[in-house]
C-alpha cells in the first residue's frame, strides 16, 4: 500500500468484508484537512484487489481538490465496492456498506458514484447517517446532475471568454459527448443561448429525445471527435483526450462535465500546446458535489448551492487565467490552487 505509487499520505485506507453478504469495499480517506470527507460510492467489477485498491487511492485523492476547489467544508474520500453493479447488488451488500461507512463515526461522508444509485444509497442510509443523494429526508438534494449541468454551461461560458473574447455563445456550434443526465441538462442550457449543437451518444433514444427538443444534429460516436465544432464538451467518458483525438479535435475549448477526461496527466500540456483552452474537468464539474454539501449540511438551501457554484465558476476563471498568464496547462495549475488550498488550512 504505501510503495503505491498512487498513495498520497492518505490518513487512512479502510478495508472491509462482510463474509454473509460478500461486500467487499474499501474506503480511502485522502485528507480531513478541510473538514469530513465526501466522495462517492463505485462499484466495478475490478479484475484484481490492486486495482481496486488504487482506484480507492486516486478517486479519494481527486476529491480532496474537487472539494477543496469547490469551496466546501469537506476533505476528500472515496468508497468502492468491488462486484458486478448488475448481478451483485443485494440489500444485505448495501446494508453491511451502510454499516462500514457508520463505524468511521462520520470521518467519511458517502453518495451516489459509477455503478451506484439513489435506491442503493437509501438502502445503506438505513445503516448509516453519513449518506447523502437521497431522495426524501429533512435536507434531501435528489438528483446532482441539473447542477452539475448548469456549472458546466457556466464554465463553457467562462472558458470561451478566454479563448474567443466573448462569452456569447450564439452561433457557436459545440459538440457534445453524451446526452444522459448531465450532458442532456447541458445541450437544453446551451440551446437556449443559441448555440448549434451537434451531439453524439450510444443511446438512440436519448439521442432522438435530446435532438427534438434543441434541433441538434446527431453523430455517430466516434465522430464526434472530427467535427467543425468551437467547442468540445465530453458529458461521458474519460480518457478521451488523448494522442489519437488531439489529432481530430479541430475545437478551440474543451469544456465538459465528464470525470478523468486526460487520459494521463502530461495531455493537459499537449492539449495547450494544440492551443485548446482545456477547462479542469474536476473544477467544471464540481456542481453536483456542491449539492450534496448542501445536503450533508443538514439544511439544504438552493441559495447557498448557487452562490457556491458562482464561486466555484470564479475559481474556474482563475484557473484559466493563470494558466494563459504562466504558459502552464490548465490541469496543473488547478492542481497547484486545491494543494495549496489544501496546505493553508493545516497551518
Ligand atoms: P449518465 O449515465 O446519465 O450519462 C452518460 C451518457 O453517456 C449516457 O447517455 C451514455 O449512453 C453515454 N455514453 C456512454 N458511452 C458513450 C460513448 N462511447 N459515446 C457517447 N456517449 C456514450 O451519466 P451522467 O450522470 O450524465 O455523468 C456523465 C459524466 O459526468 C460522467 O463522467 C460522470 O462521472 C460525470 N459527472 C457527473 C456528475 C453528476 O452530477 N451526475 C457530477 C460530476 C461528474
Amino acid at each position: 500500500m504505501f510503495d503505491n505509487p498512487s498513495f498520497d499520505n492518505h490518513e487512512g485506507v479502510h478495508f472491509f468484508s462482510d463474509e454473509k453478504s460478500g461486500l467487499r469495499a474499501i474506503i480511502a480517506i485522502h485528507s480531513t484537512t478541510l473538514g469530513p470527507s465526501s466522495g462517492g460510492t463505485r462499484m466495478w467489477d475490478y479484475a484484481n484487489s490492486a486495482d481496486m485498491v488504487t482506484d480507492a487511492l486516486r478517486l479519494s485523492q481527486g476529491m480532496s481538490y474537487k472539494n477543496a476547489m469547490a469551496s466546501i467544508p469537506h476533505g476528500g474520500g472515496k468508497a468502492v465496492i468491488w462486484g458486478n453493479s448488475k448481478t451483485d447488488k443485494s440489500e444485505a451488500l448495501f446494508r453491511a456498506f451502510g454499516r462500514a461507512v457508520e463505524s468511521l463515526q462520520g470521518k467519511y461522508w458517502t453518495a451516489e458514484d459509477v455503478g451506484i444509485d439513489t435506491a442503493d444509497i437509501e438502502i445503506a442510509a438505513q445503516e448509516t447517517g453519513y449518506a447523502a443523494g437521497l431522495t426524501t429526508g429533512k435536507a434531501a438534494s435528489g438528483d446532482p446532475s441539473p447542477i452539475t449541468a448548469l456549472g458546466v454551461f457556466k464554465g463553457i461560458k467562462q472558458t470561451a471568454l478566454r479563448a474567443f473574447g466573448t462569452d456569447d455563445l450564439n452561433g457557436k456550434t459545440v459538440a457534445v459527448q453524451g446526452v444522459g443526465s448531465v450532458g442532456g441538462y447541458t445541450c437544453e442550457h446551451l440551446a437556449e443561448a443559441g448555440a448549434n449543437l451537434v451531439i453524439t451518444d450510444i443511446d438512440q433514444e436519448a439521442l432522438d429525445d435530446i435532438s427534438k427538443r434543441t434541433g441538434a444534429k446527431i453523430v455517430a460516436p466516434d465522430d464526434i471527435y472530427d467535427v467543425d465544432a468551437d467547442i468540445f464538451s465530453p458529458n461521458a467518458l474519460g480518457a478521451i483526450l488523448n494522442a489519437d483525438t488531439l489529432k481530430r479535435l479541430k475545437v478551440k475549448v474543451v469544456a465538459g462535465g465528464a470525470n478523468n477526461q486526460l487520459k494521463t496527466p502530461d495531455m493537459g500540456e499537449k492539449v495547450r500546446e494544440a492551443g485548446i483552452l482545456y477547462a479542469p474537468d474536476y473544477v467544471i464539474n464540481g456542481g453536483g458535489i456542491i449539492n450534496v454539501a448542501a445536503e450533508i449540511s443538514g439544511s439544504y438551501s438552493r441559495d447557498w448551492v448557487d452562490q457556491k457554484l458562482d464561486t466555484l465558476i470564479g475559481t474556474l476563471g482563475t484557473v484559466l487565467d493563470d494558466a494563459i498568464a504562466s504558459g502552464k496547462p490548465t490541469n496543473e495549475v488547478a492542481d497547484e490552487i486545491a494543494r495549496a488550498r489544501i496546505q493553508a488550512a493545516k497551518v
